[in-house]
């Protein structure tokens, strides 16, 4: 019989390690938060070969004392908790004090780190987990850590890992958010000698944005703020969110933090997509950068080392401060579209230039950034030469510019007529304005009849000549006594017809074009599957909308397009259908002005 015995602290750590540091992304992530956890403003990250070869993190942060650095490295050493009761208020992002006990004990560990108040530094070498070398060198205030040949010794977790380049892309991924978390740190990162990503930290959350995704973004967003009190304390949010313009296939760029930590979360992601639903197309995900302050007690972020799920309480409330916020957010601006004939005009200036100006258009030019030959007054850019002063038309109308759907500007559409049998063309101000009647239309059915049905009104039906008979199974006939109401308040009407079967009188208006009895059965089923969620609501409501909106390819008259705009300026989101293709697309006079090398 095998005795039972302690396992050495080497092998802990290196069975510790498998989890903590799973791969090299967690050990870029855990090597930057002990960084930002040592208030440095400045991190480099460098890697070779997605991290396998190489990873050093430099920070001039407050740096180790020299006869702690052995600490630092023991399994739950830590400077950041001492009692239990401090994980209730620990704001570090590290407190476990396992990081560096397990990277250690799977790579060539070396750290080279200084204080203020010492002239010399240290450095220290530990290889899979044992001690190598300790002696004083003369380096700058900070941390630098060299973290080589990671997984050396545990040959079996470096043939699960991916190829180095999906492993650099995980590690920019969450350098990313990282940066985008702490917009105060210049952060940089450089893979095999080419440097990927640089932010400024010069406090600007936009520029942040920018520097990491480009103008595209940048460009794109809106505002997001709102504080909500709850019972004992605040729910806050701010940051923003992309315009529906931007979408992506998967959900990468739905990005929030939550005091500060870069985390996913169920109900953050269910209602950052619930708000952004009237917006846009089914598989289709939006941009968000987004950062809540809850009081701690709410967030169990004692989870998983790992992992980045974490768990809340008072889920509700933090449902409907995201969603709340970012569909205020969204129903602030005008969400028209503007399509380009061509590529974007590019000014032929020096490529600083370009870059001031692309800072300037989407308002985030820093002080450090100004330069002499500009002048500046309250804030909007004002620009000599003549070339430059076009480019910047655009930033300056948009701060003035009436919205196209408002009573006011109405009275000065000028609507030019019918395009293809299926598209408005409408000019106002400098712009042309295209509406598509099929959208727009049941995009006003859409919210009319969704306000019926949550006012508990009946939506409009339509009895029909002869009643249509279907025979159902016990479950549906089950199901079928449970939900009547909830079908009639949709436009059905059954009754009873002897023994297994119904007779369907009445089918929701304008839905004659639908075999009745299949979409009678779809709603069963659905049911039968406990889908009578919001979303299932939403979606049959698109449905019957937009078979019963007016179709493209039909002759309009211009009193109903008119009357069909009047209802558009009601609503709360009237630029995009239900199933999010937009209403209205716009043109610039400008852009046309060019197309015709009226500009050049
Ligand atoms: P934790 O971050 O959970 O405390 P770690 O194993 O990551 O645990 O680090 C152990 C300790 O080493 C930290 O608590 C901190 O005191 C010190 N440390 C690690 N990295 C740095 C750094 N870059 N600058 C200053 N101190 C550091
Ligand atoms: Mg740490």
């Amino acid at each position: 019989m095998p005795r039972i015995a302690l396992l050495e602290e080497a092998v802990i750590n290196k069975i510790a390690a498998g989890e903590v540091v799973e791969r090299p992304s967690l050990v870029v992530k855990e090597l930057v938060e002990n960084a930002i956890d040592a208030g440095a403003d400045i991190i480099t990250i460098e890697i070779k070969d997605g991290g396998f070869q190489l990873i050093r993190v430099t920070d001039n942060g407050y740096g180790i004392e020299a006869e702690e650095v052995r600490n630092a490295f023991l399994r739950h050493a830590t400077s950041k908790i001492r009692y239990a009761e401090d994980l209730q208020t620990v704001e570090s992002l590290g407190f476990r004090g396992e990081a560096l006990s397990s990277i250690a004990a799977v790579s060539q560990t070396e750290v080279i780190t200084k204080t203020k108040e010492k002239l010399m530094g240290v450095r220290y070498v530990i290889e899979g987990g044992r001690e190598q070398r300790m002696e004083a060198i003369g380096c700058p205030e900070g941390t630098t850590f060299l973290v080589r040949n990671l997984f050396f010794n545990t040959p079996a977790r470096r043939k699960f890992m991916k190829t180095p380049q999906t492993e650099a892309g995980y590690i920019g991924d969450m350098i990313q958010y990282l940066a985008l978390s702490h917009e105060n740190i210049c952060f940089k990162y450089i893979h095999n000698g080419q440097l990927k990503l640089q932010t400024s930290g010069n406090g600007n959350r936009k520029e942040a944005i920018y520097s990491i995704f480009g103008r595209d973004i940048a460009g794109n967003l809106c505002l997001v703020e709102e504080v909500q009190a709850i019972k004992d304390g605040f729910l806050h949010i701010t940051g923003f969110c992309g315009k529906p313009v931007i979408t992506r296939g998967n959900r990468n760029l739905e990005i929030y933090f939550v005091n500060g930590r870069y985390i996913k979360n169920n109900v953050i992601t269910e209602a950052i997509e619930d708000a952004y639903r009237p917006y846009m197309m089914t598989r289709k995900y939006p941009f968000t950068a987004l950062y809540l302050e809850l009081p701690l007690y709410l967030v169990d972020i004692n989870v998983h080392p790992s992992k980045l799920e974490a768990q809340f309480g008072n889920r509700e409330a933090i449902y409907q401060l995201v969603e709340h916020a970012i569909s205020h957010a969204l129903s602030k601006k005008e969400l028209i579209p503007e399509v380009f004939v061509e590529k974007k005009h590019s000014l032929e200036v020096f490529q600083e230039q370009k870059l001031m100006e692309e800072k300037q258009d989407i308002g985030i030019l820093s002080e450090k950034d100004s330069f002499s030959d500009r002048s500046f007054f309250d804030g909007v850019p004002f620009i000599k030469e003549e070339s430059e002063t076009v480019a910047l038309k655009p930033y300056q109308e948009e701060l003035f510019e009436m919205p196209f759907l408002c009573k006011e500007a109405k009275k000065q559409h000028k609507i030019i007529g019918q395009l293809f049998s299926t598209y408005w063309l409408i000019e106002f101000h400098d712009k042309l304005f295209i509406l598509d009647q099929h959208a727009a239309h049941e995009k006003v059915l859409y919210e009319r009849n969704l306000a019926a049905f949550y006012k508990k009104e009946k939506l409009y039906s339509q009895l029909l000549i002869v009643p249509v008979i279907v025979s159902l199974s016990m479950t549906e006939q089950q199901i079928l006594k449970e939900n009547l109401s909830f079908l009639q308040k949709f436009g059905f009407e059954i009754e009873p017809f002897g023994g297994n079967e119904y007779a369907i009188h009445a089918v929701p208006a304008d839905m004659m074009d639908l075999a009745d009895q299949e979409l009678f059965l779809e709603f069963l089923q659905a049911l039968i599957k406990g889908q009578k969620t919001p979303e299932f609501i939403l979606e049959k409501m698109a449905m019957i909308s937009c078979k019963g909106a007016v179709k493209g390819k039909r002759e309009l008259k211009k009193e109903e397009v008119i009357a069909l705009l009047d209802e558009l300026l009601t609503l709360k989101q009237p630029y995009h259908c239900p199933h999010g293709r937009p209403t209205i697309i716009s043109i610039s006079k400008y852009e046309i002005e060019k197309k015709f090398k009226r500009i050049v």
